[in-house]
């Protein structure tokens, strides 16, 4: 899904920063980027006073360190570059721009609000061996977020169960996914999530591959399972519509960045 690409991850910041760094710099979901027409993320040299001085250290990307950081509080976008939300900028960003954007917005938005701890109050302090806030008062250690959800295609024969949130661009079908719950496994909240937003049973769910998505901080667990038994049941309080529809008679389809997609055309080209 991602490809495959020149990065590795690191921790410890650089002691040297470098014209040539790569700065991923976020307004709350929004990324600036430089080159508007043909978007990417700037360099430091580019960005120059702009870059904050507290940058969360993301690896390095072909050699070259990738920093990441959100705009202060009411800070203009810097003249030249343009604020784009992060979802939209796939396929106009290159795919590694991508991936790593969103990898950045993930620890930055968790440094951002990690500051202080969580059980007595005392500004936090980021470590350099591991991936994690401090509390040099009582010792409380806060990791960043992941949120799994597993996500699943439903299938009865030639078709396929789809489903519609009411927040969905118009007309757009997806496959079902919710998040898994404290003590469930992936499996048995495919099961559940299923079994709620449609009211039907299914077969043993079956692995078919993941997916970061941080929009704020999702794991997807992608799945494929068949119809077993029951006949679908709306649930208004989770879909606004949901059907069984055939490969010539399908509706609009979620974005190609997303593993839904890539679990519909799975099916498809089976
Ligand atoms: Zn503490």
């Amino acid at each position: 899904m991602l490809p495959a690409m020149d990065f590795a991850p690191a921790i410890r910041r650089p002691d040297d920063p470098a014209d040539a760094d790569l700065v991923v710099l976020f307004a709350g979901a929004a990324l600036v980027v430089a080159d508007p027409d043909a978007p990417r993320l700037p360099s430091r040299a580019e960005l120059g006073a702009h870059v904050p001085g507290d940058t969360v250290h993301v690896g390095r990307l072909a050699g070259v360190a990738v920093e990441a950081a959100a705009l202060a509080d009411g800070a203009a976008v810097p003249a030249g570059f343009a604020l784009e939300p992060l979802r939209p900028l796939h396929g106009r960003l290159s795919d590694a721009h991508w991936a790593l954007a969103g990898r950045a917005f993930q620890l930055a938005e968790w440094d951002r609000t990690h500051r202080f701890c969580g059980v007595c109050g005392t500004a936090t302090e980021r470590l350099d061996a591991e991936r994690a806030r401090a509390c040099p008062a009582c010792g409380y250690r806060a990791y960043p977020r992941h949120s799994p959800a597993v996500i699943m295609l439903v299938s009865r024969g030639d078709e396929i169960l789809l489903g519609r949130s009411a927040h969905f661009p118009p007309g757009m079908h997806s496959t079902l996914a919710g998040f898994v719950d404290p003590g469930e496994s992936a499996e048995d909240a495919v099961r559940r999530e299923v079994r709620e937003e449609a009211g039907i049973e299914i077969t043993e769910p079956r692995w078919f591959g993941s997916q970061s998505w941080p929009f704020p901080h999702s794991l997807m667990l992608g799945f494929t399972a068949e119809w077993a038994s029951g006949d679908i049941q709306l649930d208004p309080a989770e879909l606004e519509s949901l059907g069984w529809f055939t490969r010539d008679a399908l509706p609009v389809l979620p974005p190609p960045s997303s593993i839904a997609r890539r679990l519909i055309d799975g099916w498809l080209g089976a």
